[in-house]
C-alpha cells in the first residue's frame, strides 16, 4: 500500500476518533461538525470517490476516516455544489491526493472565483444556524487548478452504476447522485433530514425530510422542481448534506408530505425576496 509519509501526528492523533459510518456494503458516511461526507465504493475496490469536503480545517480527519476504509486514495472528489460547508477541505484534500474535483458546470463559475454566491439570508428562521448565516463565508473560492466539469451525460467518473441528476434552486449548479440498481440517493441540500432552521437540529436529531437549508437557497421555483424530480426517483435510501439517513417508509411519506406541502414546509415565510 501506498502509505503517504507526511502524515502528522495529528492525524495519527485524529485516526482514533475518525468514526466512519457504513451505510452500505459500498456506501459510507464520515460526518463532520455541520455537514456530511460520503464515501462511494467498497474498501477493496479499486476506484472509489468522496462526496463533499465539509468545511475548511476538515481535511485532516477527512484524511484520517478514509484512510479507516481505504488503503488507496479516492480517483476524484465529486462535489453536490459549493457551499462552504461541501466545499470547505477541497483543495487540501485535492492536493493531498493529487486528484480531481468534479462539479457540474453551472457550478464552476463559484468554484474557480468567477462568481460569488449571494450573502446567506438571515431572517428566514429563528435558528442559530441562520443567525450565524450572515458570518458564514460566502467569497469566492478558487479551486481552478483542481476543478473539472462533470461528463454531460451524466455519468459519474470512475464509478459505473451512479449517475448525477441535475437538481438546482439551493444553488445553480447542484447535483443529486442516484443508483438506479438499489435506488440510492445522495440529494446535497436538494432536501435535508435535519431541520437546518433550528438551533435544536444539531443536539437532538429529529430525522424528517425537510426543504433546502433556507438561508443559502437562491430559487425556491427551481428548489421545488428539483424536490419533485427527486422524488419521482422514487429512492429507497436518502443521503442528504444534512442529517442521517434516511430510507423505507419514512422517506417515502416524507418525499409526499413535502411535495405537498413544499411552500409551507420549505419556503421561509419571511424570505427576503
Ligand atoms: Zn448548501
Ligand atoms: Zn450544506
Amino acid at each position: 500500500m501506498d502509505k503517504h509519509t507526511d502524515l502528522s501526528s495529528d492525524i495519527e492523533l485524529d485516526m482514533e476518533h475518525a468514526v466512519v459510518e457504513e451505510i452500505t456494503a459500498d456506501v459510507a458516511l464520515y460526518r463532520t461538525l455541520v455537514s456530511n461526507v460520503y464515501m462511494l465504493g467498497k474498501p477493496t475496490d479499486k476506484n472509489w470517490i468522496l462526496i463533499d469536503t465539509g468545511i475548511a480545517h476538515y481535511h485532516e480527519r477527512i484524511i484520517a476516516a478514509v484512510e479507516k476504509r481505504y488503503d488507496i486514495p479516492p480517483k476524484a472528489i465529486i462535489l453536490t455544489h459549493g457551499h462552504f460547508d461541501h466545499v470547505g477541505s477541497a483543495k487540501k484534500l485535492a492536493k493531498y491526493w493529487n486528484v480531481p474535483i468534479y462539479a457540474h458546470t453551472k457550478e464552476i463559475p463559484f468554484l474557480d472565483g468567477t462568481s460569488q454566491y449571494p450573502p446567506a439570508d438571515p431572517t428566514v428562521g429563528g435558528g442559530l444556524l441562520s443567525l450565524l448565516s450572515p458570518v458564514f463565508p460566502t467569497d469566492a473560492v478558487n479551486i481552478k487548478r483542481w476543478v473539472e466539469p462533470l461528463p454531460e451525460d451524466g455519468h459519474i467518473p470512475f464509478l459505473a452504476d451512479w449517475n448525477y441528476i441535475h437538481t438546482p434552486g439551493h444553488t445553480p449548479g447542484h447535483i443529486s447522485l442516484f443508483r438506479e440498481q438499489d435506488k440510492t440517493l445522495i440529494a446535497g441540500d436538494a432536501v435535508s433530514t435535519e431541520n437546518p432552521e433550528s438551533s435544536l437540529a444539531m443536539l437532538l436529531p429529529i430525522i424528517k425530510l425537510y426543504g433546502p437549508p433556507a438561508y443559502f437557497t437562491h430559487d425556491w421555483e427551481d428548489a421545488e422542481q428539483s424536490v419533485n424530480i427527486l422524488a419521482s426517483l422514487d429512492p429507497k435510501l436518502l443521503l442528504a448534506g444534512h442529517g442521517l439517513p434516511m430510507q423505507g417508509k419514512a422517506l417515502e411519506d416524507g418525499f409526499k408530505k413535502l411535495i405537498a406541502d413544499f411552500h409551507e414546509i420549505a419556503i421561509p415565510k419571511h424570505k427576503r425576496n
